[in-house]
């Protein structure tokens, strides 16, 4: 595999890396660059287009001038050539996967099991082209046929987080386009190369140029003039709750379409029923893998006091064999920057000193392996209080809490006390206690004996509460985010009226 120390990674994206604007690769206007690290040593592996407000508005332009031209072409033939978009990027798995590995620290077997999450969701989507659909209603008129159409927005605003950076650019493009939308994607600045190189492979594909145009910079430099801009009829958005929040405020005041996606505090629950070495195993599954950098990772253990301290050392005891680093046999990698690895260190810390009790981890791992690296230890607390800041915010880390309960009623309690409401699970082997969880959590996705995580590519994913605002994307729902519909009434015998 090709890794950063082989010095090969200059092969794998340009050392300077640029917008995708209308088909060219450009710089920003200012010429201004801005540096990216490598996660998992801390060395600079390229330095990056800063895009302002001037970029992302040539970009809007230039989407708006060629979105009519793909609109006109049957949603068919916009499946066709998406499908080749998805077939070239299954083509260069390898070498995105190495990109996505190199630019989160994550392993290349993992960065490669993202990238084919990617291809299938593009292959989905393009299918998508030949289904559409509307409805045909009845009409209370005789002689009058009543039906929808779907017809498309304009220009798509995607804007996107950086912990799982191919999956991320494929959830939101390829049904924006399938539905005659062109985009400006705001890639984030913690993976620019993953989103030049799929703006590559697109172009390559034969996507029209302008259809799809990916501006690379900061969020409030280049991502907010995108929310602001009024030739952006829909946008997209996947990340924190509190920048959700702004975006939607701003989207609101000019009344543009917006889905947003966000944060989560998943509860996992451990009944005194439950198979515990399979809740074992996907506790530390949901919490640390990817570092815990998922919107749906189990960061709140809730647990039956009947196997309490028998589950807690069991957890404690395997967090203690998990190994970091960025190889494939690495359980988990590091956060993706210094500053997401301070945040949680200070949470934590101010967590302690109101009580918490860390069980293990709770620590920066600097040993000489990791110490240039941006390494959280894997980390379980209990003791925290339920209202405590470390209980309702989302760290964004490899960092899970403890919490003792009696009951099924007071883990569903525990489980709905959350701002968030976006994913969960139960470990029971009770048929009723599983139904009653999933019809009763507040989450947007509920599973049963296995992870808060893994949602598919013709699944609608989203949350309730503040982890979104009621959209749903991937699956055929997306299709609802980015098309209008239309009701089209026609009458086959105007004499008869
Ligand atoms: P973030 O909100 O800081 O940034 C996300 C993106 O928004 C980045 O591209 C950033 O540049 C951009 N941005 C920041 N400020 C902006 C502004 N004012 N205007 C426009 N764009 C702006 O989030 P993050 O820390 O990068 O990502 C982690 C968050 O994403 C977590 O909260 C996680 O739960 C969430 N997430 C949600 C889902 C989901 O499907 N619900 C999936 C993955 C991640």
């Amino acid at each position: 595999m090709v890794r950063e120390e082989d010095g090969d990674d200059k092969k794998l994206f340009p050392p300077e890396i640029p917008n995708w604007i209308c088909g060219e690769e450009r710089p920003a206007i200012s010429g201004e660059l801005f540096e990216k690290f490598n996660p998992a040593n801390g060395r600079a592996i390229c330095r990056v287009a800063r895009s302002r407000a001037a970029d992302t508005e040539r970009a809007v332009r230039l989407a708006r001038e060629s979105q009519p031209a793909w609109a006109e072409l049957s949603p068919v033939r916009r499946g066709e050539i998406l499908h080749d978009v998805a077939v070239g990027l299954k083509a260069r798995r390898e070498e995105v996967a190495q990109i996505v590995a190199l630019e989160t620290g994550k392993s290349y077997q993992s960065a490669l099991a993202e990238t084919d999450g990617a291809v299938a969701l593009g292959l989905f989507m393009a299918g998508e082209g030949q289904r559409l659909y509307g409805r045909t209603a009845t009409s209370g008129v005789p002689n009058r046929y009543a039906m929808t159409i779907r017809q498309p927005i304009g220009v798509a605003g995607l804007i996107i987080p950086a912990n799982t950076p191919i999956a991320n650019v494929a959830w939101k493009v390829f049904p924006a386009l399938i539905c005659g939308n062109s985009a400006v994607l705001k890639a984030a600045e913690d993976t620019p190369a993953t989103a030049w190189v799929f703006g590559a492979i697109a172009h390559r594909a034969g996507l029209p140029a302008g259809v799809l145009n990916v501006v690379q910079g900061y969020g409030d430099e280049a991502g907010a003039p995108l929310v602001a801009n009024h030739d952006v009829g829909v946008i997209s958005f996947t990340g924190s709750t509190a920048v959700g929040r702004r975006i939607g405020a701003i989207a609101g005041e000019r009344l543009a379409k917006v889905s947003l996606e966000l944060g989560g505090k998943n509860p996992l629950v451990v009944c005194d029923d439950a198979d515990l070495d399979n809740a074992a195993r996907w506790v530390l599954l949901s919490a640390f893998s990817n570092a815990g950098q998922r919107c749906a990772s189990a960061s709140r253990i809730i647990v039956f006091a009947a196997v309490y301290d028998e589950f807690r050392d069991m957890i404690v005891e395997r967090t203690k064999r998990l190994r970091a680093g960025p190889k494939n046999d690495d359980d988990l990698g590091p956060v993706i920057n210094e500053e997401q690895l301070r945040a949680m260190l200070s949470c934590v810390e101010r967590a302690r000193q109101r009580g918490a009790v860390v069980l293990i981890g709770g620590h920066r791992l600097i040993d000489p392996e990791h110490r240039d690296g941006f390494y959280m230890a894997p980390t379980l607390i209990e003791n925290a209080d339920p209202n405590d800041e470390l209980s309702k915010t989302e760290l964004f880390g490899p960092i899970a809490c403890l919490y003792r309960v009696k009951d099924f009623s007071a883990a569903l309690a525990v489980a709905n006390d959350s701002p968030y409401g976006l994913t969960a699970c139960i470990h029971t082997r009770s048929l009723n206690r599983a139904i009653q969880f999933t019809q009763k959590v507040q989450a947007g996705v509920a599973v049963v004996n296995a992870g808060t995580y893994g949602s598919e590519p013709h699944m609608p994913f989203g949350g309730v509460k503040q982890s979104g605002n009621g959209w749903r994307e991937p699956g055929t729902e997306a299709l609802d985010v980015y098309s209008e519909l239309k009701d089209v009434y026609i009458s086959i015998d105007p004499d008869a009226l």
